[in-house]
């Protein structure tokens, strides 16, 4: 496994001596000057609690569905300068999206005029970029963390705010969920494993819009039903997606999704959907990804909104880790999911966060 340096990302073999000595997560670096340029926000690392320094179990009391386990400490919280515009939530102590929740059961669908489409259409390439920056990361040995770190840096470079960063006080710049996990996995010191499969969710915010789209990766070789998983998931979007254009259900995308799901042997996710998007990271419409669903709401040219199914090798049942976000399948068998964000158009839709 290679390690990589904390600062730059190089290769390294030097480790943190304090670390070793606390049986903390291995921290690399690749030289002195990179060590003493990250020690201020590095030695925040050793000062942590006795429980939250047992990498393997912080919550000795969980019954774990599968084999993954979270790899604690968290890095500190990355900071993002005043000169990035920033959502509601991002300074708010308990991280809440105020004008998000002053919509909270609302089903009208927001209609973008011709301005809020093309700053939709700016963040969502954004968003794009700052995936593909993020993807660049799957490998064996690299943490989440770090590909969180490359994530909120591409973020900053293109002066966006990255959206999951404090929202309901959510701890770091994008999601990152293995195997079992089915989505909100929060980046920490994992390090990816050959045969591994890594989603990654990116959220950005721009000149007041959101953007949202996530693919999963395979690391190193995945096994055989791995690889199907995988594809059968970015087919559920895919097939979906062709059924976008004005007049069509909301509720319809699920029963395609489900077809397919089902006809390799898989199941669908419920408890989590799509939605909409624009000004607020989360608005109506609700998605749902799973059959005979009762989801209210016609497509009209304007709306913009996510499809984003996660669709699981076993069971379609979800638990959640005591972190309060770490949502994990109830056998703890994989899951798997594809994300675009999506603009109804006069005839048809515009993938807005296409791959290019
Ligand atoms: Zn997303
Ligand atoms: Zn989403």
């Amino acid at each position: 496994m290679t390690a990589i340096c904390q600062t730059c990302s190089k290769p390294a073999t030097l480790r943190c001596p304090t670390c070793i000595k606390k049986g903390l997560p291995d921290a690399h670096f690749c030289s002195q000057e990179c060590f003493k340029s990250s020690w201020n926000l590095h030695k925040l690392a050793h000062s942590l609690t006795p429980v939250a320094a047992d990498k393997h179990n912080p919550w000795t009391n969980y019954r774990y569905t599968g084999s993954l386990r979270p790899v604690y400490p968290l890095s500190p919280k990355r900071a993002v300068p005043d000169s990035i515009l920033k959502p509601d939530y991002a300074l708010d102590p308990r991280g809440y999206p105020k004008s998000e929740m002053s919509m909270r059961g609302s089903t009208k669908i927001q209609v973008l005029t011709p301005e809020e489409i093309e700053k939709m259409r700016v963040v969502c390439k954004l968003g794009r970029e700052v995936l593909e920056e993020g993807a660049k990361m799957i490998k064996v040995g690299t943490t989440t963390d770090e590909i969180d770190r490359v994530v909120h840096d591409a973020c900053m470079e293109r002066n966006c705010y990255p959206s999951p960063l404090n929202y309901y006080n959510f701890p770091k710049s994008c999601c990152t969920s293995v195997n079992e996990v089915i989505c909100h996995g929060i980046p920490d010191q994992y390090e990816l494993q050959d045969g591994d499969i890594c989603n990654i969710d990116v959220s950005v915010y721009h000149d007041g819009f959101h953007s949202d789209l996530n693919e999963t990766y395979l690391v190193g070789s995945v096994d055989e039903n791995g690889v199907k998983l995988v594809k059968n998931a970015r087919r559920c979007l895919d097939e979906a997606i062709k059924l976008v254009k004005p007049g069509a259900l909301y509720r319809d995308l699920g029963n395609t999704i489900s077809n397919i799901a089902e006809s390799e042997g898989f199941s669908v996710v419920r408890t989590y959907c799509g939605h909409g998007i624009n000004s607020l990271f989360h608005a109506a419409p609700n998605v749902p990804h799973y059959a005979k669903n009762k989801a209210v709401g016609v497509m009209k040219p304007g709306h913009c909104f996510t499809i984003e199914p996660m669709i699981s090798e076993g069971v379609w049942q979800d638990e959640q880790w005591p972190d309060g976000w770490t949502a994990v399948t109830r056998d703890g068998k994989r899951s798997a999911q594809f994300e675009e964000t999506l603009l109804v158009t006069d005839d048809g839709v515009e993938i807005l966060t296409a791959k290019f």
